[in-house]
């Protein structure tokens, strides 16, 4: 077992070698040891949902100081449809990046035939990583689902949250209280989550900034019912979870971690078409990358990855902008099937550049992944 894991590793590695070779011309070393040797102990990925290059550019130009994003080596673009549209939801968004299928839209973990796809959390978790969920929606939402559970309907919130207690999940940050503690068929999860030794707080009790998860326990902080508000009412939690959980995840596992952490809000202040709040939502989504770039920078064995899962509104910046008075303007109330950015840091990062498709990050993921289980053993 343990051989034939090595050996997928290695040919996964030898498949890959055209984009882990830092030139593509150069064949002199055997792919696997290059790939082997820049394989990232811990990946994190954050995803700004309706993160499109209009939002980027609004908080670039309306932000005093640079962006983190603006510290990133390496950058890609990346196309976001689905199975059978152009256009695709936060479902198959997010699926195609968890799982690497295509599929239509408002699946959750599962491919076209409505079968259970594994995803990269999955994967991570099966091989002795630690990982973790961190949203600013309620974590049975589309995007932190996807990554987690496996269900025909993004709206079947009550069958999405007991995944939560099947796979190995080591913090999860988020809303969606309700649908673990005032569940139409009367389980309650909070109490499972306790028993499995959760060490597990809410909102109502206390602030995020007063928790202390200890490596010993699982931590769970359930940040509302259902939604939390929008960063413009106050929310204030994503950076600091983003600076929490990294420390944390790494003391979990020696084999390192996963951690998927959403800025769940800049879409629906696009779905909105409110160019301000999208603004707020993306510096704050700004900030948490910061909190993990510094996490990254000082322990160097970590990936990050920046992007996200679509573009929500057509936004663009009119003639006549300037950084005091941007002119925003939207084309929809919905999504768009503009392609989205990705952004890359440390090992490994180089095999984010150019352009792909949604799956193909999966790919390119799933490959660091195994490559590092591989190293491990
Ligand atoms: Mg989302
Ligand atoms: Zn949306």
């Amino acid at each position: 077992m343990k051989y034939l894991v090595l050996l997928s590793a290695i040919v996964l590695a030898f498949q890959s070698s055209r984009w882990l070779s830092s030139s593509p011309t150069q064949e002199s070393q055997p792919a696997a040891t290059t790939a082997l040797g820049r394989a990232p102990r811990n990946i994190i990925l954050l995803i700004g949902d309706g993160m499109g290059i209009a939002q980027i550019t609004a908080g670039i130009y309306s932000s005093a100081d640079k962006l983190h994003l603006e510290r990133f080596p390496i950058t890609g673009l990346m196309k976001t449809h689905s199975a059978k549209h152009l256009v695709t939801d936060s479902a198959a968004g997010a699926t195609a990046i968890a799982c690497g299928c295509k599929t239509y839209n408002g699946a959750i973990g599962v491919n076209e035939r409505k079968e259970p796809c594994p995803t990269l959390l999955e994967d991570a978790a099966a091989a002795g990583m630690a990982t973790g969920l961190i949203a600013t929606s309620s974590i049975t939402h589309a995007t932190p689902a996807a990554f987690i559970a496996h269900v025909s309907k993004r709206s079947e919130m009550e069958e999405i949250a007991p995944f939560f207690l099947k796979t190995r999940i080591d913090l999860l940050i988020g809303g969606g209280l309700a649908h673990f503690n005032q569940r139409a068929d009367g389980r309650d999860l909070i109490g499972e989550l306790i028993a499995k030794g959760f060490d597990v707080h809410t909102f109502q009790q206390r602030p995020l900034n007063q928790c202390q998860p200890r490596p010993e326990r699982p931590f769970a902080w359930f940040s509302a019912d259902k939604e939390p508000e929008g960063v413009h009412k106050g929310r204030d939690y994503l950076p600091l979870a983003a600076r929490m959980a990294p420390p944390f995840l790494a003391q979990r596992s020696e084999r390192g971690f996963f951690l998927m952490i959403e800025g769940s809000q800049i879409d629906w202040a696009c779905h909105k078409n409110n160019g301000e709040h999208a603004i707020r939502e993306m510096l704050d989504f700004d900030q948490s990358i910061g909190e993990v770039l510094r996490f990254a920078e000082e322990e160097g064995n970590t990936l990050v990855i920046v992007t996200a899962d679509h573009e929500t509104g057509g936004m663009t910046l009119l003639r006549g902008s300037d950084k005091k008075d941007l002119k925003i303007k939207f084309a929809t109330l919905y999504h768009t099937a503009s392609m989205v950015p990705v952004f890359a840091y440390g090992p490994g990062a180089e095999a984010f550049s150019g352009l792909y498709d949604n799956t193909e990050l999966h790919a390119k993921l799933k490959t660091l992944l195994t490559l590092n289980a591989a190293a491990a053993r």
